[in-house]
């Protein structure tokens, strides 16, 4: 608990706007962390908020319990309907007992979702199967980055600008039907951003990371812009007790050109993409973005 502590006495000025995010690997492997990790925010940064990315294979009640105890955010991996899981993360049936737990305990949860060859024409598939649990609340996309993985799979390929812009019609059709009975609407993360700068109030970044606002602190206590970039050389930031922190800037270099937007409707109001993605993937597939969030917009237009 060291680690936090410092990274909050070092970074976060107590009356500070803060969430910590906790990642891995897998975090569920080590509940008495999670529990250890929520008390002391509650303790040195009670304002801060506190959320888990988890596969949900290993999630119990206890775990459930402790979720719902210290009002733990919680994003599920998940790629798709169970036999599309199965196939890209592996485990679908216990991703799938660990959701049924999250419903049973009433514990809220948001789902994430890497779009690929893979799985981009089933996406209309995961909001009906989401559509079943009472407590989802919603989806964000996040295309494929050639790293880790995916970076050495030979039959995972970031699916094709006409591929996401079907399955991203089919999906948001999924979810109009779904909503249409739903108490608490599942949104689509990238849809309200679309929409966000629709109504110009579209950050000027992708994310926390491209603003210098987020720091991801490794068990070693070694420092990147964010948990894509960890562990990569390329974004070393020092350590806790010898930070070198590089303001905004670091991962600006790798932002999206916005030369090449022409009379796009939402040039000047976009977000643009991930930093890291870009700089992962070379600046390849870069235009998938756009006909995300052009897709979004013409829907939203209709
Ligand atoms: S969607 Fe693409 S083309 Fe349109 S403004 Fe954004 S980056 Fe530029």
């Amino acid at each position: 608990m060291d680690l936090l502590e410092k990274s909050l006495m070092q970074f976060v000025p107590v009356e500070s706007p803060c969430h910590v995010q906790l990642s891995g690997g897998e975090p569920t492997m080590v509940p008495d962390l999670i529990e250890e990790t929520a008390k002391t925010l509650q303790k040195k940064r009670p304002h801060a908020t506190l959320g888990i990315q988890t596969n949900a294979t290993l999630l119990d009640r206890s775990l459930v319990r402790l979720f719902s105890k210290y009002n733990i955010q919680v994003g599920v991996s998940l790629d798709g309907p169970p036999d599309i899981q199965e196939q890209l993360r592996g485990n679908a049936a216990a991703t799938l007992k660990g959701l049924k737990l999250l419903e049973a305990e009433n514990v809220p949860f948001r789902v994430t979702t890497v779009i690929s060859n893979r799985n981009i024409d089933c996406l209309d598939k995961l909001v009906l199967m989401l559509g079943g649990f009472s407590t989802a609340r919603g989806i964000g996309l996040d295309l494929l980055i050639h790293k880790g993985n995916a970076a050495t799979s030979s039959s995972v390929f970031p699916a094709t600008p006409e591929q996401t812009a079907d399955g991203i019609n089919r999906m948001m059709t999924a979810f109009q039907m779904i909503n249409r009975n739903r108490r608490e609407k599942l949104e689509l993360r990238e849809e309200k951003t679309v929409t966000n700068a629709v109504r110009g109030k579209s950050p000027a970044c992708f994310c926390h990371a491209g603003k210098g606002e987020s720091l991801a602190v490794c068990p070693d206590g070694s420092l990147y812009p964010c948990s894509q970039t960890a562990c990569d050389p390329r974004f070393f930031m020092g350590t806790l007790d010898n930070p070198n922190i590089v303001p905004a800037g670091l991962l600006r270099e790798f932002a999206l050109s916005t030369e090449d937007c022409g009379d796009c409707p939402l040039s000047g109001q976009c977000p643009g993409d991930c930093y890291s993605r870009q700089y992962f993937n070379h600046g390849e597939n870069r235009e998938l973005i756009c006909t995300l969030y052009q897709t979004l917009f013409k829907l939203i237009r209709d």
